[in-house]
């Protein structure tokens, strides 16, 4: 490859922009022409694409958010939009395109691998998702965004002896309410994965304060279902515990990276270069036991990625 350009689509998410940044370095470090696409996909078909050099990457390693853009692009679901994205890409005489995002925006990469270009995926998304990646670009600050809202919910719901319902993302997958609930002694950790009961929930906390915990912290993922829906579940079984519901919502996607997140997506930014350059095509890049790894973008998509259950009964064990 000469010429290669970068992408942020679908959900963003915190350390998109340090992954820009270190496909940009590193391209035009290694001797490449380096461009962006603003707005992800639709950017592309609208030819919205423009040389980026050191400088134009300077100043956005802390930031949230991404300073691409992101958008979501049903015309490039369609052949004729890949063919059209793929032709626009060719004109301008560039080989090579580093897609970040999650999911969706893989399947747009493989599209276009198809048609010619050479292309690599980037694990940017909060939720945790991606299969082939011990972590996606974003995860680490989300988590960590949830533990410093649990910190302030306890202090508060300690002095009432309340019990306090978080709800969290993560789409269909439970990872930050997995980590953030370890990582925040919550009480219950309520996941897609793994099954639940709430009169038994509720019958728990009960049973907690009465044996003098003085808060009970309930951390629900979005893939289970609503907050207020299980703080009337919780209310209905036990309506001596009070319970609030708290839901987080976008704020888990802002923010400054953590340097986890940040040192994450240098890597792997530098990596989808150097593979690149390799002559690989069609493959998503993401980091196993702290190693960079490639695996087919076909074989990601298609595999749903491993629930760590030990994590989980980990996190029950030492909230009794
Ligand atoms: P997140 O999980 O963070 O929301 P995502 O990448 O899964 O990220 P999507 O909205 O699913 O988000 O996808 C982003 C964009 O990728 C879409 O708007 C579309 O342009 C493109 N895309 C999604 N699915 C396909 C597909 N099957 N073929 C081609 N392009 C696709």
């Amino acid at each position: 490859v000469k010429k290669i350009a970068v992408l942020t689509s679908g959900g963003d998410s915190q350390g998109m922009n340090a992954a820009v940044r270190a496909v940009v370095r590193s391209g035009l470090f290694y001797g490449l022409e380096v461009y962006g696409i603003q707005r992800g996909y639709q950017g592309l078909l609208n030819n919205d694409i423009f040389a980026m050099d050191i400088r134009s990457v300077g100043d956005i390693i802390q930031r949230g958010g991404t300073i691409l853009q992101s958008a979501r692009c049903l015309e490039f679901k369609t052949p004729e939009g890949q063919q059209k994205g793929a032709e626009i890409l060719r004109a301008r005489g560039i080989d090579g395109l580093v897609v970040i995002g999650g999911d969706g925006s893989y399947h747009g990469a493989e599209k276009l691998s198809k048609l010619g270009i050479k292309t690599m995926g980037l694990p940017g998304t909060i939720d945790n998702d991606i299969s082939f990646t011990d972590y996606t670009i974003g995860f680490d600050t989300a988590v960590s965004i949830v533990v410093d809202a649990v910190n302030k919910l306890r202090d508060t719901m300690s002095s009432h002896e309340r019990a306090s319902v978080v709800e969290v993302m993560g789409r269909h997958a439970g990872d930050i309410a997995l980590h953030a609930g370890l990582a925040s002694g919550a009480e219950t950790i309520l996941i897609p994965e793994m099954p639940f009961d709430l009169n038994e929930v509720a019958d728990r906390m009960r049973q907690n304060f009465d044996n003098g915990k003085r808060h009970s912290i309930v951390i629900v993922a979005e893939g289970v279902g609503k907050g207020d829906d299980v703080v009337e579940a919780i209310k209905k079984r036990q309506p001596s515990l009070e319970p609030r519901a708290t839901v987080l919502g976008h704020i888990q996607r802002g923010g400054s990276p953590t340097p986890f997140d940040r040192n994450l997506a240098s890597r792997l930014g530098d990596f989808a270069v150097r593979s690149l350059i390799a002559g690989e095509s069609n493959k998503a890049c993401g980091m196993i036991g702290g190693e960079m790894i490639l695996t087919d973008i076909e074989k990601v998509v298609s595999t749903k990625k491993k629930f760590d259950k030990d994590l989980y009964e980990l996190a029950a064990r030492l909230s009794q």
